[in-house]
Order: C-alpha cells, then sequence, then structure tokens
C-alpha cells in the first residue's frame, strides 16, 4: 500500500479520504489538501486564484472561459426535457463563464465558493404582458469558472430551472424555488456515468443550508412519492407548497 501523496509504502499511522486514497500522516496540515471539487486528497499543485484547489483529475475536466460548452448543454437539456420540463426555451437562454470575483460583483455580495453560478433574467416586452400574452424573457446564466463537467451540468440544469419558472410565472418561496432546482442538479448526477456523480449527490442531499438544502429535501421528498411527471404538474399548477 502505498502513500497517494509521496507514493512512499505506508508505514505506521495514515489517513484516507472518500475515494480511499491513503496517506502517511506527515501530509497532513502539511502538503496534501482535500481537492475543491472531488474531495480526494491532492498536493497544493493546482490552486486557483480564489483559492479553491483542484486535483489533477479535476482540473483535466475543469471548464473554463472560451471551453466549448455545446455538448453539455445540450445533455442538459436533453436530460431536462425528457423528465417534462420540455418547454425550456433555449433560445433565450446565454451562458457566460467567470470567475468567482466577477459573480459575487454581479451577485452584489461577497465571494462565496458554495455559488457556483447565477441567473439573470430580463423582460424583453411588457407589452406582451399587458396584452395577456406571455411574457417574454431573456435570461443570462453566469457559471463559475472550473467546475468538473460533471459539476459544470449538475450547476447549470439548477440555473436552466430557474429561467424555465421565470419564464413559466412560477413563483414560490426561495426553499422551493432553490429545492426544485436542486432537482435539475440532482437528476444530471443520475443521468452522468462518472465516478464524482456519488460526491456532489451527497452533497445535494446531506446540504445543511436552510434553503438549498432543506428546499431540496422538501421537494425530494414530494418527487420520491410524485415522480417527475406529477411533480412538475404540480409546479405547473402552482400547487408545490
Ligand atoms: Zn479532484
Ligand atoms: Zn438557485
Amino acid at each position: 500500500m502505498n502513500c497517494h501523496i509521496c507514493h512512499k509504502p505506508l508505514t505506521g499511522k495514515y489517513y484516507f479520504d472518500s475515494w480511499d486514497n491513503k496517506i502517511c500522516e506527515s501530509h497532513i496540515n502539511n502538503d496534501a489538501v482535500l481537492c475543491s471539487s472531488c474531495n480526494g486528497f491532492t498536493k497544493k499543485d493546482i490552486v486557483l486564484p480564489d483559492d479553491r484547489v483542484l486535483c489533477n483529475v479535476c482540473m483535466s475536466i475543469a471548464i473554463k472561459p472560451g471551453d466549448s460548452i455545446e455538448a453539455v448543454k445540450r445533455s442538459v437539456i436533453n436530460a431536462l426535457s425528457k423528465v417534462g420540463f420540455d418547454d425550456l426555451r433555449i433560445e433565450d437562454i446565454s451562458i457566460e463563464i467567470v470567475s468567482a470575483q466577477k459573480l459575487a460583483e454581479i451577485r452584489k455580495s461577497p465571494v462565496n465558493l458554495q455559488n457556483k453560478g447565477l441567473t439573470l433574467s430580463t423582460t424583453t416586452t411588457s407589452f406582451g404582458f399587458l396584452s395577456g400574452k406571455n411574457q417574454q424573457f431573456k435570461h443570462t446564466i453566469y457559471m463559475l469558472t472550473h467546475l468538473t463537467k460533471i459539476e459544470f451540468a449538475g450547476t447549470l440544469a439548477h440555473e436552466m430551472l430557474h429561467a424555465w419558472q421565470t419564464q413559466n410565472g412560477i413563483e414560490m418561496s426561495p426553499k422551493l424555488t432553490e429545492g426544485l432546482c436542486n432537482m435539475g442538479a440532482y437528476l444530471m448526477y443520475n443521468t452522468l456515468a462518472s465516478s464524482l456523480t456519488r460526491i456532489y449527490l451527497k452533497s445535494l442531499h446531506e446540504s445543511p443550508d436552510p434553503i438549498y438544502g432543506d428546499g431540496f429535501r422538501e421537494v425530494y421528498a414530494q418527487f420520491e412519492e410524485l415522480g417527475w411527471s406529477e411533480l412538475i404538474r404540480k409546479v405547473r399548477e402552482k400547487k408545490l407548497v
């Protein structure tokens, strides 16, 4: 058995992470940290400007500004539409990949690495609203840079469900709003084949956040009872409480 950090045989006391990587005790509080994305032990090789540390594996699949996101965008739209979010107006949504700093500026709040995406919606016509037609919206989804492809997909699905709710005039409590959006992330982590999904699903289910975590658990409980189509019907009929 060799150490994941120095590759020397393990002797004496050792530590292991949620991937069962084992490391010598001497690396703890020293040159080993947990990867910000997969929670595995890694050397402090790649430190991002926002202080996140990525292991080599997560870095190799991290999405950065300028990377093509067509494939991941397509997989998110397909998965959402397959379960019943089939009226997402994708042509009204644009996606930008930005730094944590930029995301904080747009949000007008301090940098918070738990915020991995943000959707801003603007109305393009108030005339449509007045004449009783559906209001038209344009949405810009800002995505935090250097998310793994998998977490990017989950976060994008979350944000797209914000756009979907806005577009459909659905107004729920912050808890139910974020809880439903997190169901989008849940869907992607159950759709994509990757060893990372286990880690992201665990953090969805176990998040202590009173809005995101409790909201997800509430909506998930209803989903378990109703399934996707009934859940979505309830949301559309503004009966999800
Ligand atoms: Zn990693
Ligand atoms: Zn949200």
